[in-house]
């Protein structure tokens, strides 16, 4: 068994601020990342990081813009901590050698961004978080943190008590890609989970393929509730054929948006007069979606994205790498034709409940990044606010656990006073039938009885070394792939842009005979070196539980608000929902309940106003 004061699952962007603040902190850190770290998919970010850094913009202006943006469903203390602190970290990555891009006077440059009332986005050309990820990851291994890369996380460590406010965590059990062998990894002090996205639960999607939700829904089994997992982000600007991104770094530079009629249509047709193509994305990807329905798309699919105007000169210094994506995946030269784009699936503003420090209600376990929900983004996340949630999220969550004080928390994890239960009409059950719990359908949580701290990360491995067997030994039943599309398909049919009661509905019966499916599935690849079609199938029982999440929050939350539109409820519903959707996984079954968002902020209270852009 593999033993250090911190583990630290993932090594994105969120994983190595995390696990370097640890460090600093005093603690022996480890990393266990099924991708190497430079391959994680903070790479891939393009557009900017936010901070305030210049005269006449302040982190104040940048807290209301992101609560503005989150249309009031963003806990204000979360927000002001990433608003007041993201300065410093842009300011310590510039000095740890990112390569940001510099005006002439030599200053770090920013750039206009959706739903930004100053141009604060800093950013290094189009290949932002490749920096980033390179920057951090330099100063991971100049520490000697140690990281198991190729390693892949079966599942958490943790105890079993009846309330999971009572449980604690103590460690992981991860799969060598290379070699097939399962191995403990027992944390003396915590566990941060930083597994990114999990847009593989849809088919068009910016997401690569290794963002399916592990941790997410690992956290979930464990007992941590999950929170607001309804609000997904579609980004306006995907490249129809593969879902690949063309940054909003374009339309913050100038790029326009025109329909089949060449109108201007977010000025022109009225959904966005002040902003245009510089709205909030849940505007823009609606406002495109409209056109599209209303016979005024390209190919009855897609909008043109024009940066030709922008000149060769600005796109090759500020948009290279948006060439050659145009270019490579849609074979469009975007300094002589538009490109075509089209909304996508982006990005989880929900994910793990964690209090501004990251800490969950499981006692040693933290979630960072896109898989934590610290509430900062609400209903809809500001283009340029996941990266300084990771740097400044990370830092404090590292800090805190390897014991340094940073005070009491604002919001709390876990069940609070004020939450209230709730329950939601479903066409079938939800979560896993009782008789397949333990089998190769794994629940969370080792039997701790009165166990130690080592003997439930031994049990824990105990049950993931049999889960992986079982898998290995089944010579016949169905194959994930066929499952994971199902369940691809009916979220992008079905739980969308757009959303009405009778199609989140029918995911849910979609979903539910996924899981079904799933109860047979099997591993073609006998073998234990590089067996991905191994790997791939736990990540599909995760997508699972994923798309059952997302889809019963949606069906609950009977309000338009943000990234959530509903058919049949046209209007923001303040006096009602003012309130986080939270789902627990009790006894096999996800529970629904509420808790307020938290809209006092340090100096005053970010009032819910009309959002206009
Ligand atoms: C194309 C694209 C462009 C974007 N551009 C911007 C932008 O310009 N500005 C901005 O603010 N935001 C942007 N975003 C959002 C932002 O980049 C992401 O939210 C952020 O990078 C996620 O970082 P992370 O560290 O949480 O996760 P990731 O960088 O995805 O890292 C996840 C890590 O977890 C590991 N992992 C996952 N599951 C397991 C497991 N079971 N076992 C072991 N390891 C595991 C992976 O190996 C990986 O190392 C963009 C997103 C996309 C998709």
């Amino acid at each position: 068994m593999h033993e250090y004061d911190v583990i630290v699952v993932g090594a994105g962007g969120a994983g190595l601020r995390s696990a370097i603040a640890a460090q600093e902190a005093g603690a022996d850190v480890a990393m266990v990342t099924k991708l190497h770290p430079v391959r994680s998919h903070t790479g891939a970010a393009e557009g900017g990081i936010n901070a305030a850094l210049r005269d006449g913009d302040d982190w104040e202006m940048h807290a209301y813009d992101t609560m503005k943006g989150s249309d009031y469903l963003a806990d204000a203390p979360a927000v002001e901590a990433l608003t007041q602190e993201s300065p410093e970290e842009v300011i310590q990555l510039e000095h740890w050698g990112m390569a940001f891009s510099r005006d002439d006077d030599g200053r770090v440059s920013q750039r206009p961004f959706g739903g930004l009332s100053f141009p604060r986005t800093t950013y290094a050309g189009a290949e932002t978080g490749h920096h980033l990820l390179h920057t951090l990851y330099e100063q991971v291994v100049k520490r000697g943190i140690e990281v198991f890369d190729e390693w892949y996380v079966l599942n958490l460590a943790t105890t079993d008590d009846a309330d999971p406010g009572e449980r604690s965590c103590h460690g992981v059990v991860a799969y060598e890609t290379a070699t097939g062998e399962v191995e403990a990894f027992r944390a003396r002090d915590g566990v941060i989970l930083a597994t990114g996205g999990l847009g593989q639960v849809y088919d068009h999607t910016t997401n690569a393929v290794a963002n399916t939700g592990d941790g997410v829904a690992m956290a979930y089994r464990a007992g941590v509730p999950v929170e607001d997992m309804e609000m997904i982000q579609f980004h306006p600007t995907t490249l129809p054929s593969t879902g690949v991104l063309i940054s909003e770094g374009v339309r913050g530079e100038g790029g326009i948006l025109y329909n089949d009629d060449g109108e201007r249509f977010l000025f022109e047709r009225g959904y966005a007069n002040n902003d245009g193509e510089l709205a909030s994305r849940d505007v823009v990807s609606r406002a495109e979606l409209t056109e599209v329905n209303e016979g005024r798309g390209i190919e009855d699919e897609y909008v043109h994205l024009d940066m030709r105007h922008l000149g060769e000169e600005r796109i090759v210094d500020r948009l290279e790498n948006i060439l050659h994506l145009a270019e490579d995946f849609e074979g469009v030269d975007g300094l002589e034709e538009p490109m075509p784009v089209k909304p996508g699936q982006h990005y989880a503003m929900g994910g793990i409940e964690t209090d501004e420090f990251g800490q969950t209600c499981v006692d040693g376990l933290y979630a960072v990044g896109e898989c934590a929900c610290a509430s900062v983004h609400g209903a809809n996340r500001l283009g340029g606010n996941a990266l300084p949630e990771l740097i400044v999220f990370g830092k404090r969550a590292g800090r805190h656990v390897a014991g340094e004080d940073l005070g009491d928390p604002q919001v709390t994890a876990g069940w609070t006073p004020d939450a209230e239960a709730a329950s939601v009409d479903t066409p079938v059950s939800l979560g896993e039938p009782w008789a397949t719990r333990g089998d190769a359908v794994a629940d969370g949580g080792a039997t701790a009885d009165t166990a130690t701290a080592t003997t439930v990360v031994e049990r824990t491995l105990e049950r993931e070394r049999e889960r992986v067997e079982r898998l290995r030994d089944r010579d016949e039943g169905t194959q994930h792939a066929d499952i994971r599309a199902a369940v691809q398909r009916t979220m992008t049919e079905n739980v969308n842009v757009f959303r009405e009661e009778s199609a989140l509905k029918e995911a849910l019966v979609d979903i539910h005979a996924a899981r079904e499916r799933y109860r047979d599935v099997y591993v073609a690849d006998p073998s234990s070196t590089y067996n991905t079609e191994l790997i791939q199938t736990i990540e599909t029982r995760n997508l699972l539980d994923i798309a059952e999440m997302i889809t019963v929050g949606a069906l609950a939350r009977d309000e338009f608000r943000g990234a959530h539109w509903r058919k049949e409820h046209q209007e923001r519903k303040d006096d009602e929902w003012l309130k986080h959707t939270m789902v627990s996984w009790s006894d096999g079954s996800p529970e629904i309940w509420y808790k307020p968002a938290v809209l006092r902020g340090e100096a005053k209270t970010y009032e819910p106003k009309e959002r206009s852009y």
